[in-house]
């Protein structure tokens, strides 16, 4: 058993391994741990290990008996990955993102694309730029990953009259290169995303154009989003 006077012993510590191993053991314990393990107490590293292998256990379990599993945690993180990096007054795109994939999420095509969204937002070299502040302007942000491609999230869209859709560019050195035509929902809201490596571009732009779409914009862009800081 090991002490160090002041602070907590193993034996105060075992009850809290199953929480530290998933994030939420609570001060002091989880400094405490963090300690021993720190300086290679046999007792905790040992304990943890068990806790970490039992929730693992667990978790396979869960897989077996829901199918669903791996997709709510791929769209789970997706939706906590939208909130941090929308926040507050954004909030509303993060909704929307939550609310597609409750919509989708009984159609297996929707986990791939969910997939890919978050390859994009988690590609480690993906750069972000908002765009739109005024009340009633498009607003939103595009994720564009150097390796991964682009994913748009947009509010305040209004659906496309009947027979158009929007349609979204990658400009690069003044010229632009269709990618993707995509609707909005009801409220405005759309998510848009086009794979692949990105080259050296210079913005993402919007257009409202025919829906079957045109290879040059035939109209002045409803919102363009500069790329920048892309590592290439
Ligand atoms: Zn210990």
């Amino acid at each position: 058993m090991e002490s160090d006077g002041d602070g907590m012993d193993c034996n105060e510590l075992r009850e809290h391994y199953e929480l530290y191993v998933k994030g939420g053991a609570e001060e002091p314990a989880r400094s405490e741990i963090d300690a021993h393990l720190g300086r290679g107490c046999e007792i905790c590293t040992q304990g943890i290990g068990r806790a970490r292998e039992a929730a693992a256990r667990r978790g396979s379990g869960e897989q077996r008996r829901f199918g669903w599993a791996p997709f709510l945690a791929a769209a789970l993180a997706l939706a906590l990955f939208a909130a941090v990096y929308f926040g507050g007054r954004e909030r509303d795109l993060a909704n929307e993102l939550a609310r597609v994939r409750e919509q989708n999420s009984r159609q297996n095509v929707e986990l791939t694309r969910v997939n890919e969204a978050f390859g994009i937002l988690t590609g480690g070299d993906a750069v972000v730029t908002a765009f739109g502040e005024g009340a009633s302007t498009p607003k939103g942000k595009v994720f564009v990953s150097a390796s991964q491609g682009v994913l748009l999230i947009a509010g305040n869209l209004p659906p496309a009259p009947s027979g158009k859709a929007y349609e979204m560019w990658i400009v690069t050195g003044g010229k632009a290169k269709a990618a993707g035509m995509f609707q909005s929902a009801a409220d405005g809201g759309a998510m848009h995303m086009q794979r692949g490596a990105m080259g050296n571009s210079d913005a993402v732009a919007v257009t409202l154009e025919n829906e079957a779409g045109v290879d040059a914009p035939t109209s002045t862009p409803l919102f363009a989003a500069p790329i920048r800081g892309l590592v290439r």
